[in-house]
């Protein structure tokens, strides 16, 4: 006896399957077995450094049962609406092998037989310590690892290919979800998949205006929709929102040709925790780390509108710090930085102590005195230096004056203390969540960004193809672009 855990990951390929998908044909077949979902299938996003994922690195499970209590609407499936219930009564170790076998079989036959794709699938009555998740959204988790974990709790698993899958499947079991988003995925009849998707971007806007539960549907900046993938896949467009009911209601309201299913699946998206706190000596390639310091050497504009500039952390060492063009925002902070800034500075490692940053919060700014001559006290006229050290002289009474009676102001900064993060374009799904721009800034392109909330510390998704562009040029470990 005991519930019935699933996880499964890795059954895409880079222009076709989606694991989400996979999991929407699960939740069929559990259906068909008189299972129900005992709280709502999860979605959940690991470590998204990590260099052979095929697009977001996301892993998928849920928890079945008889449901029995109360209940949310959490899909529409062949036309029928399924709900997941808060409570259920446990299967029968019997129910949970049948499930098991047919499971495997379901996700094969959803599996493209692909390079690179390699399904697992995890069924489990107990769940792996959370800290098997903290571990694959934060660092590189060896498949003996997961193995191991998964056996601790006599999980049935089963592979094809590359058993890697094992530790996205097994992850995704462990989230504790303690904190979470949730994204409402609707996806495509299956003869359109593949074509041109049509949404209309007005009725996505006026949904995320009236709805402020709504998160990433449109980047007001760049003017991209950011609720539709750019690939192959089934997925026809996501509602990310931080509560269940924002994202039903607005599925009713955003007109787009006809889904054929949808699920509302709860996230780690936009929770920041891929993040933690970490010395700049220990940041090295494939992790991600937020690092206080003290800004070390001027920035440099790079080729692109990248800008590079260095933070040295208490210890004493230093770690570079990439700002890319296409997060908009980052680049004209950076560049308005001064060595002697305290900034705390996030993002992730392509090689030791180099981050890419995905957020720079100012904390307080080094006021910089700038010298400047005299107006002469006699006749009031311009002075002159007379050389470094060496005093003004008046250029019209020739009065000479000793050097400290030079004029003294402070150099007004371009930018403010604060918290600054991507456009939304160029923000990844785990991002900590944060103020959106409300209005096209597009026009002014030369305008400061406007400091924000959230952010990590202050604890509170989809990556344009551009900004993926922009880490291949940097010398870094190849980055893919995120999709739904
Ligand atoms: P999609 O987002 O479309 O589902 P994906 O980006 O999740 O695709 P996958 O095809 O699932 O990509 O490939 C990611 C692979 O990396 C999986 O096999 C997964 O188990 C593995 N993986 C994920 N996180 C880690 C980690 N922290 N350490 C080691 N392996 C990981």
């Amino acid at each position: 006896m005991g519930t019935i855990w699933v996880g499964v990951d890795d059954t895409d390929a880079k222009g076709s399957g989606c694991t989400t998908w996979v999991l929407t044909e699960l939740l069929g077949l559990a259906r068909e077995q008189r299972l129900d979902p005992i709280g709502p299938p999860r979605l959940v996003r690991l470590n998204p450094n990590i260099p052979w994922k095929t697009r977001g690195n996301a892993a998928l499970s849920v928890r079945l049962g008889h449901g029995r209590g109360r209940r949310r609407w959490v899909g529409t499936l062949s036309g029928r609406r399924l709900f997941a219930y808060a409570s259920g009564a446990e299967p029968t170790t019997a129910e949970l092998e049948r499930f098991a076998r047919a499971a495997w079989q379901v996700v094969l036959d959803a599996s493209p037989e692909a390079e690179g794709t390699d399904p697992a699938l995890v069924v489990a009555s107990r769940r792996p310590s959370p800290e098997l998740y903290w571990k694959a959204v934060r660092e590189v988790v060896a498949v003996d690892e997961a193995r191991a974990a998964l056996d601790a709790v006599g999980a049935l698993v089963r592979t094809r290919g590359d058993p890697r899958g094992l530790v996205g499947a097994a992850a995704a079991i462990a989230w504790p979800a303690r904190r979470g988003t949730w994204e409402l995925l609707s996806y495509r009849q299956p003869e359109r998949v593949g074509k041109p998707r049509t949404i209309d971007p007005e009725t996505v806007r006026a949904a995320q205006r009236a709805d402020r539960r709504l998160f990433l549907c449109h980047d007001p900046v760049t003017r991209r929709l950011l609720v539709a993938p750019h690939t192959g896949c089934p997925v026809l467009f996501g509602l990310r929102a931080t509560a269940p009911e924002a994202a039903v209601r607005a599925l009713r309201t955003v007109r787009s040709e006809p889904w054929e299913r949808w699920v509302l699946f709860r996230t780690n998206q936009a929770t920041g925790d891929h993040l933690l706190r970490r010395s700049a000596a220990s940041i090295v390639p494939f992790l991600s780390a937020i690092l206080p310091g003290t800004v070390s050497a001027p920035p440099r504009a790079l080729a692109g509108g990248h800008v590079l500039f260095s933070v040295r952390d208490e210890e004493g060492d230093e770690v570079r710090c990439v700002a890319f063009e296409p997060t908009k925002t980052l680049p004209r902070v950076a560049q308005a930085l001064l060595p002697g800034d305290r900034v705390v500075v996030w993002g992730s490692a392509s090689r030791p102590a180099t981050l890419r940053l995905e957020g720079i919060r100012l904390v307080r700014r080094v006021r910089v005195r700038r010298l400047s001559a005299p107006a002469c006290p006699r006749c009031g006229g311009r002075t002159g230096s007379l050389g470094r050290g060496r005093g003004w002289r008046c250029r019209s009474c020739r009065l000479r004056l000793p050097p400290e009676h030079a004029t003294t102001s402070v150099i007004p900064r371009a930018v403010r203390p604060g918290t600054y993060h991507p456009t939304p374009s160029a923000r990844r799904h785990l991002a900590p969540r944060a103020t959106e721009p409300a209005a096209a800034r597009a026009d002014d392109p030369q305008s400061m960004p406007r400091a924000t909330d959230g952010g990590p510390g202050a604890r509170t998704s989809s990556r344009a193809p551009g900004l993926a562009r922009a880490f291949e040029r940097f010398p870094a470990p190849p980055e893919r672009e995120e999709d739904t």
